[in-house]
């Protein structure tokens, strides 16, 4: 793995100013349980303004996505191929924390690693018990109390004789690097080593893209810069005078017609989708705008959804059935749901095809039985250019 240094302690990779190279203090009265540790850069707080710490931040704390592929391009640019390991595990973040910042910057760094060394990604095999108050400032003792027990290994996940490279973005003290090894091994794992990271502060997590396919389909479809959100659904832009104000949900978001109608209608919105690239674009779009939207890039399939918590819950062509349950407790009670997707008549006539992605007759209404229906429609309607057989349906929630 990568050299970073003219000279730096073998076992954790901390810098000296002049070789010879030798184990530090750290490690020589207090063994770390990785294997090596190395680091992309460093960084402290006399340097702030550094470049990569810069972009860091703003990734982190400006929850500012387009700079999480730079970023990683620097790790594996600074990467030489290293085929000692066989699998890459991010360090988790705690699910409140990954709702608030809307994904795990570990996860974002650590995937073009493991495209470029053709290596297995594991997003579950840690997980994180709790929030951990911010590390800034703690000495190093209070830092390993505060991420003692903030960890643990799920039942139906097991180590052995795996050798794993541990990533994050920070490297502190290393406490909860550590902390992470000692689990990791403890499962059975034969070896762990941390990978590059892009610079120091701090760390964390999200559940990324398990299905890749899936999703270069919608990375190759938004990553054109130039392209521009499509219209949005006539459907939602009608209802839109009748819905309850405050904040929305846009569920599989793209790059975001609907959450741009939706701010620009004065909703505080959440988009949540599975593209990168579609919501890098969303998020420059809402800049430029001055609009309130909050981009959360995040797998559907895996995602937990916030309950209680939505005016409105908008899921426009995308059928995921199992979502449904979630989306309907995301939102306030007196909040409305707005869907609409293709109903099973369309395959008669073009894409899709698939009854996964095709509405029963009547399978909407059945859906949303518990909740006051406001509107439910399946025909023949026209969408953009075409006519298409949809089913589409408002519903509030008692
Ligand atoms: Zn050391």
């Amino acid at each position: 793995m990568l050299e970073p240094f003219a000279a730096m302690c073998p076992r954790c990779g901390r810098p000296y100013a002049s070789p010879p190279n030798h184990l530090c203090g750290h490690c020589i009265s207090h063994p770390p349980p990785f294997g090596r540790a190395r680091a992309c850069t460093t960084y402290s707080r006399s340097t702030p303004e550094a470049p990569l710490a810069r972009a860091l931040h703003a990734l982190k704390y400006g929850r500012d996505i387009s700079y999480a592929k730079p970023l990683a391009q620097i790790m594996v640019g600074r990467s030489p191929a290293d085929r000692t390991y066989d699998t890459i595990v991010p360090v988790p973040l705690h699910v409140d924390r990954l709702r608030w910042r809307g994904f795990n910057q570990a996860a974002l760094l650590a995937r073009p690693l493991a495209r470029h060394w053709r290596l297995r990604l594991e997003y579950r095999a840690l997980r994180r018990t709790r929030t951990t108050p911010p590390q800034v400032g703690l000495g190093e003792a209070a830092r390993r109390r505060n991420i003692a027990d903030a960890f643990e290994i799920p039942p139906d996940w097991s180590g052995r004789g795996k050798r794993i490279l541990l990533v994050d973005d920070v490297y502190t003290t290393g406490a909860t690097l550590e902390e992470c090894s000692r689990l990791l091994l403890d499962s059975g794992a034969s070896q762990v080593r941390l990978g590059p990271r892009p610079g120091p502060m701090k760390r964390h997590e999200s559940p990324i893209v398990r299905m890749p396919d899936r999703r270069r389909h919608w990375e190759r479809r938004y990553a054109d810069a130039a392209r521009r959100p499509g219209a949005p659904s006539p459907f939602l832009q009608e209802l839109l005078p009748s819905l309850p104000p405050g904040s929305a949900l846009d569920i599989a978001s793209g790059d975001g017609r609907h959450s741009l109608t939706l701010a620009n209608a004065g909703y505080t919105v959440t988009a949540i989708d599975l593209s990168l690239a579609g919501l890098s674009s969303l998020i420059r779009t809402a800049r430029e705008r001055k609009l309130p939207i909050n981009a959360v890039q995040a797998d559907l399939e895996s995602y937990p959804l916030p309950t209680n918590r939505f005016d409105v819950a908008v899921k426009v062509f995308y059928l995921q059935r199992d979502l449904f349950g979630p989306m309907k407790a995301s939102l306030r009670q007196g909040g409305v749901a707005v869907v609409e997707t293709f109903l099973i008549d369309q395959r008669e006539i073009g894409h899709p095809r698939s009854p996964n992605f095709l509405l029963e007759r009547g399978e909407l209404g059945t859906i949303f039985a518990d909740f006051e229906i406001l509107r439910a429609e399946e025909g023949l309607f026209q969408s953009g250019r075409e006519k298409a057989f949809l089913s589409r349906l408002a519903a509030r929630k008692p």
